[in-house]
């Protein structure tokens, strides 16, 4: 076997120890006789794996108790279209736009109402965060929305908008569960899994009661309401459940880390290392503003497309893998999600210095 230090911005790494007990009960979970993948949705065994992976969800992210937690599926980009469908009932919301997944949003939303953008930073390719703290927000806005951590661009939102009493509503796909959040500021906050918890295929939602309407946009499918998902716990069709079981098992191994606060500290730790040397090179520099990088997802150029590409392919070679940049900002990026060790991070620092010592005389 060899793994490679795998940088995906998502799919993305997994814990190994998480791995290692999927392989292990991969053919007998406990003593049920067979594989998660090919129990039933209602049988007993799988009602105890989604109770213990919401139970543990909550503790991680502190949940209070007027809030549901749904593990729906359709990914991030059927969110999109929810959010509004569900939300949108005067028609009319306001989008921060920070960034590629944030405009997505913002467009999608176009279909079923009034959409304002509020803020962007538009004008220099999402390299930083705007002020949010005076923002003109509607007066009949429904909600406001923000993607939280920019996957693509490499920017997280770290003093909330200012919303003026309306609903926020977050994306927090690529740093879900990487640091402490108070989930009480938000009326919904949601990501799928595929980036910082588990395998592709969950998408996880945190609503507060209270935005859970029976009413929503007319044409609105059964399976697009939040209401019918927390009417029945998730369960009102099949849901992923192997996906779900995993996700479980990373939460576990979460909590014994030390829960998000650990967690935290831990890629505070990592993104330091590769921040302080893109600081110190004179080849390869960052691409967001100092005040607004994110833990998770560090985009870095050297300004010239050959050497960006010969970077890569030697990077590839060494097992530092999927470093390639997003094609709207170009370079490369390294996510650096829970689960890369830092030892990992070291060994990227280590190989982009010695690509400097070779190019830079
Ligand atoms: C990846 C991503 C999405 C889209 O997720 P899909 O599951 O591919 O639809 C949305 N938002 C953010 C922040 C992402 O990183």
């Amino acid at each position: 076997m060899s793994r490679v230090y795998n940088f995906s911005a998502g799919p993305a790494v997994l814990p190994e120890e998480v791995l290692i007990t999927a392989r292990d009960e991969l053919l007998e979970y406990g003593t049920s006789g067979m594989s998660v993948m090919e129990m039933s949705h209602r049988s007993k065994d799988f009602e105890n794996i989604l109770d213990e992976a919401e139970r543990n969800l909550r503790v991680l992210m502190n949940i209070p108790d007027n809030y549901k937690v749904l593990f729906l599926q359709g990914g991030g980009c059927t969110q999109f279209a929810m959010i509004p469908m569900n939300l949108m009932r005067n028609k009319v919301a306001d989008y921060i736009v920070t960034g590629q997944w944030s405009k997505k949003a913002a467009q999608e939303a176009k279909i079923y109402g009034e959409v304002h953008t509020v803020a962007t930073s538009a004008d220099k390719n999402f390299s930083y965060i705007p002020d949010l703290s005076d923002l003109n927000i509607s007066e009949n806005a429904d909600y406001v929305y923000i993607c939280q951590n920019e996957t693509v661009h490499g920017t997280t939102i770290r003093t909330l908008p200012n919303t003026k009493g309306k609903v926020l509503v977050a994306d927090i796909s690529s740093m879900f569960l990487s640091e402490p959040v108070d989930v009480s500021k938000y009326g919904i906050i949601w990501g799928g899994v595929q980036k910082n918890v588990g395998p592709a295929g969950v998408t996880i939602v945190i609503i507060r009661d209270d935005l859970i309407y029976d009413e929503v946009l007319p044409f609105t499918p059964t399976m697009l309401k939040y209401k019918t998902h927390a009417d029945n716990k998730s369960l009102y069709n099949t849901p992923p459940c192997y996906n779900i079981y995993i996700c479980g098992l990373v939460f576990k191994w979460l909590l014994k880390l030390g829960g998000t606060e650990a967690m935290h500290k831990i890629n505070q730790a990592k993104a330091k290392v590769l921040y302080d040397y893109l600081d110190g090179s004179k080849i390869f520099h960052g691409t967001v503003e100092k005040k607004d990088r994110s833990l998770m997802n560090v985009p870095f150029v050297t300004g010239s497309k050959e050497l960006d590409a010969e970077f890569v392919a030697g990077a590839e070679k060494a097992g530092l893998r999927n470093i390639k940049g997003h094609r709207s900002v170009g370079g490369m990026r390294a996510s650096l999600y829970n689960a890369m060790p830092i030892e990992g991070v070291n060994a990227l620092v280590n190989f982009m210095a010695d690509f400097e010592k070779e190019h830079v005389k």
